[in-house]
C-alpha cells in the first residue's frame, strides 16, 4: 500500500493528436473528484514531450527524463504517435522510452459499460469483465536483433525475443495477485509452447512454479489462437488473463473492440517496486483524423485515471470518478464513436456534474 500524501505531482503528457484533448480532460475529471473527496489535491506539471518536440529537436525527452519524471508519484500520459514520423521511432522515443525499463506489468482492464453495446450478442453492462496483464519489459518487444546485407535480395532482418526466468517470474507473481484480488480468483495464462520451443517453455514452467505460492487462485493455459477463440464464443469463462508482450498486445485490442469501443479502455504501465511512478493512458492511439475536432471520447482516459487514483491509494475518489463515467454513459451521455452526439467538453462536464452529485 502507498502513502497517503495531501498532495499528488502528476506528470502529464498530453503528447500527439488527440492525446492532449484527452488528457485535458481527464485532469478536469480528477480535479473535480479531488475537491468532491477534499482530502488531496493534485498538482498537474505539464511537460512537452512530444513528435512536435522530436521535429524541432531531434529528441522526444530531455536527457535526464528520468530524473524528471522520478520527482512525480504517477504519469499521466495521452497518445504519442504522427503521420510525418515513422511509428518505431515515436514508440521508441516516447512510450518505451518510459515504460520499457521499469515499468514491468501493463494493466489492461475491460468491462461493458452501461450504455455502450458489444458486438458480441447476449453480453450485458458489467460482464466480460477482464483484467489482461501484459509483460511490458521482455520477449517480442525488447528491441534487440539488427539488419545485415542490406537492400539485397538475401538481406535478412531479426528481432529476438527474450524472456528471463526473473522477467516471467515477477509479472507471473504480479499477475497471480491481481487475480487472487478479485473475487473469481481466476488466472488464465497464454503462450505458444506448441510452436515455440525455448522461451515459451520456459513461461509455462516458471508460471507453473509460481502457481504453487497462490493455491487458492484457478489457473489454466491456452495457446494464443485458441484464446483469440475462447475470448470471443467463451468471454464469460475468463477473468484474470496473463500474457507476453506482444500476444497481450493483441488479445488487448481484441477485448476492447470485444467490449464495444477502443475510446473506453484504460491502461496502467506498473512498476510494483514502486521505484519509478506508474504511468496511465487510454488504450487508445493518436487519432489524427479527430484531432482538433473536440470529439475524442474521454472515457477511456477517465477510467485510465481511475487506475492512477487506485494505484496512488485514493480508492474512494476512484470509485466516484467509475460511478459518474457509468452513471454519464448510462444516460447515453456519449461521444459519436459510442453513437452519441456529444463532444469531448459535453461529455467532461457531464461527468463532472455527476461527480458533484454523488
Ligand atoms: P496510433 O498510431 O497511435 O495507434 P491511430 O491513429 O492508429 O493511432 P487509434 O487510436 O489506434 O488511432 O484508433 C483508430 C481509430 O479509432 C482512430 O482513427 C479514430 O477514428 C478511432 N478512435 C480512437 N480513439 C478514439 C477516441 N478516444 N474517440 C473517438 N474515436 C477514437
Ligand atoms: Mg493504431
Amino acid at each position: 500500500q502507498p502513502e497517503r500524501k495531501s498532495t499528488y505531482k502528476i506528470a502529464q503528457i498530453g503528447a500527439d493528436g488527440i492525446g492532449p484533448e484527452v488528457i485535458e480532460a481527464g485532469v478536469q475529471a480528477v480535479h473535480a473528484v479531488a475537491k468532491k473527496v477534499g482530502t488531496f489535491n493534485v498538482d498537474f506539471t505539464e511537460l512537452d514531450w512530444s513528435s512536435d518536440r522530436y521535429k524541432k529537436t531531434g529528441s522526444y525527452v530531455p536527457a535526464d527524463y528520468i530524473e524528471i519524471l522520478k520527482k512525480h508519484d504517477a504519469i499521466f500520459f495521452g497518445a504519442v504517435g504522427a503521420p510525418d514520423v515513422p511509428d518505431h521511432i515515436s514508440l521508441w522515443g516516447l512510450r518505451l522510452a518510459i515504460c520499457q525499463p521499469y515499468m514491468y506489468a501493463n494493466v489492461r482492464r475491460t468491462k461493458v459499460l452501461p450504455g455502450t453495446s458489444s458486438p458480441l450478442k447476449n453480453l450485458q453492462p458489467g460482464e466480460l469483465d477482464w483484467c489482461i496483464i501484459r509483460e511490458n519489459s521482455e520477449g517480442e518487444y525488447a528491441g534487440h536483433g539488427g539488419r545485415s546485407h542490406r537492400s539485397l535480395d538475401h538481406e535478412i532482418g531479426t528481432e529476438v525475443t527474450i524472456f528471463t526466468r526473473t522477467g516471467i517470474r515477477r509479472i507471473a507473481r504480479y499477475a497471480f495477485q491481481v487475480a487472487q484480488s478479485r473475487p473469481r480468483k481466476l488466472l488464465t495464462y497464454v503462450t505458444k509452447s506448441n510452436a515455440m520451443r525455448n522461451g515459451m517453455v520456459l513461461w509455462d514452467e516458471v508460471i507453473n512454479e509460481v502457481s504453487k505460492e497462490f493455491p487458492d487462485v484457478t489457473m489454466d493455459h491456452m495457446l494464443v489462437d485458441a484464446m483469440t477463440v475462447r475470448m470471443t464464443l467463451h468471454p464469460k469463462s475468463l477473468d484474470t488473463i496473463l500474457a507476453t508482450n506482444l500476444h497481450a498486445d493483441i488479445l488487448s485490442d481484441l477485448a476492447a473492440a470485444l467490449a464495444g469501443s477502443i475510446g473506453i479502455a484504460p491502461t496502467a504501465n506498473i512498476d510494483p517496486s514502486r521505484t519509478m511512478p506508474s504511468m496511465f493512458e487510454p488504450i487508445h492511439g493518436s487519432a489524427f483524423d479527430i484531432t482538433g475536432m473536440g470529439i475524442a471520447n474521454p472515457v477511456g482516459t477517465f477510467w485510465s485515471a481511475c487506475e492512477m487514483l487506485d494505484w496512488l491509494g485514493e480508492h474512494e475518489a476512484s470509485k466516484i470518478l467509475m460511478k459518474a463515467v457509468e452513471q454519464t454513459c448510462a444516460d447515453g451521455i456519449s461521444t459519436r464513436d459510442l453513437g452519441g452526439a456529444a463532444n469531448t467538453q459535453e461529455v467532461t462536464e457531464a461527468v463532472i456534474q455527476r461527480i458533484k452529485a454523488l
